[in-house]
């Protein structure tokens, strides 16, 4: 009979498990809490060979590009909208670069016949015992699987239920996010700016369609709701701020990131972000695909989860530490706590980007992005 499996969350890591475990005879559930997939979010991008690699083994690479964002530049600009420097597509991009909906898409439509999708359902409940796990849900009725994977985010339920509370597990860096669409009012064409005042920034960026815009705010954390908190900014924050109160896609996180003792308990297993994530900057997308990648060639190969699970380990564990630990710099880097960070920045990232050493800055992103010895799946 086929094994049997549980994957909590329909976002990047979970559908993409799903693509490749359902079509190696698992009997695969994806359980979202959300009542439809959720497809908020910046551009996310795919850089370097194991990235594009995993992407072809896994018959991803073709969709993706047919919808890559084309995304140009990121400038930095001064309150009159002057541009300071200039970082290259390829920094913020990488090689393929794609808006999350787009991802979340096509993970969706790869995976939605070999796997059942519940929406609007959590689990409730794990109690794991030799055979199997017993599971309960806050609306279906009880399940019994053979494996359960915690591929939840930042937040997990599994994590919570099966490793113990939230603040044993996930480190705050100081400084939160939030992603919301409104219309391209600054008439952008794949380009992106970006504007800093101390403990807030504002990244704005054309997508795919060229009626709308994406906005990221960047921010130290108060006690004031968000809308007060980007309030009195220059350059053109006063016209973009009235669409943050309709925004139907807002995403808000702190800037975190999470390290576990060991990624499985029993027959219990995190994926993505839930078990090792960096919200932005920690290349969480791309470690989140190669992870997939892994865990379902290991399961595939070996009938004992345990084995699987350490050999997941063993291959995944330092390579997304080395990812995430670009991921604390990024609050700072976008809004840094000072008028004299914010001017120690834009002197440093002038000479960073100027052209003798733009070809170094831009291998130093792809090196951990592939640092990684990928075992071969067939
Ligand atoms: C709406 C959204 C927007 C994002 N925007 C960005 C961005 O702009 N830039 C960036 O770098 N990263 C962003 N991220 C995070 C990024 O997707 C991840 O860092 C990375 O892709 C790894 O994906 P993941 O699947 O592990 O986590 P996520 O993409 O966070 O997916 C986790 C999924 O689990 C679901 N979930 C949570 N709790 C439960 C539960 N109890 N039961 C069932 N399902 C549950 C969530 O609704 C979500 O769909 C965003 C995440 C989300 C959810």
């Amino acid at each position: 009979m086929a094994r049997s499996i549980l994957v909590s969350g329909a976002g990047i890591a979970g559908p993409a498990l799903a693509c490749r475990l359902g079509r190696t005879g698992f009997s695969v559930t994806v359980v979202e809490r959300a009542p439809a997939l959720r497809r908020g979010g910046q551009a996310v991008d795919f850089r370097g060979p194991v990235h594009m690699r995993v992407l072809r083994e896994m018959g991803l690479f073709e969709a993706l590009a047919e919808r890559r964002t084309h995304m140009g530049a990121l400038q930095f600009v001064d309150a009159r909208g002057r541009v300071v420097f200039t970082l290259p597509p390829s920094f913020a991009g990488g090689e393929l670069e794609i808006e999350r909906g787009d991802l979340v898409d096509v993970l969706f439509q790869k995976s939605r016949d070999s796997a059942e999708y519940v929406f609007g359902d959590s689990i409730a409940s794990i109690a794991q015992d030799g055979g199997g796990v017993d599971v309960t849900f806050e609306r279906e009725r009880p399940r019994r699987f053979d494996l359960v994977v915690g591929a939840d985010g930042l937040h997990s339920r599994v994590r919570a239920l099966a490793f113990g509370e939230e603040r044993r597990y996930v480190r705050h860096h100081g400084h939160s996010v939030a992603t919301f669409r409104m219309p391209n009012l600054l008439g952008l064409e794949r380009r992106g700016l970006v504007y800093s005042e101390p403990g807030r920034a504002v990244v704005v960026s054309s997508t795919r369609n060229v009626e709308e815009a994406v906005v990221m705010l960047v921010f130290t954390p108060s006690n004031e709701p968000l809308r007060t908190r980007f309030t009195g900014m220059g350059w053109e924050v006063p016209r973009l701020l009235p669409y943050l109160d309709g925004a139907s896609d807002l995403y808000t996180d702190t800037i975190s990131r999470v390290d576990v003792d060991g990624l499985s308990r029993g027959r219990v297993v995190l994926l993505g972000d839930a078990g090792y994530g960096a919200t932005i900057g920690g290349q969480g997308t791309g470690v989140a695909v190669v992870a997939a990648y892994v865990l379902a060639g290991e399961l595939a190969r070996e009938a004992d989860h345990a084995r699987a699970f350490a050999r997941y380990e063993a291959t995944i564990a330092g390579y997304a530490r080395g990812c995430q630990a670009t991921a604390r710099h990024m609050g700072p880097f976008f809004a840094p706590r000072s008028r004299a960070a914010i001017a120690l920045r834009n002197a440093m990232y002038r000479a960073l980007t100027s052209r003798p050493l733009a070809g170094v800055f831009e291998r130093m992103t792809a090196s951990a992005a592939s640092d990684v010895t990928l075992p071969t799946y067939v």
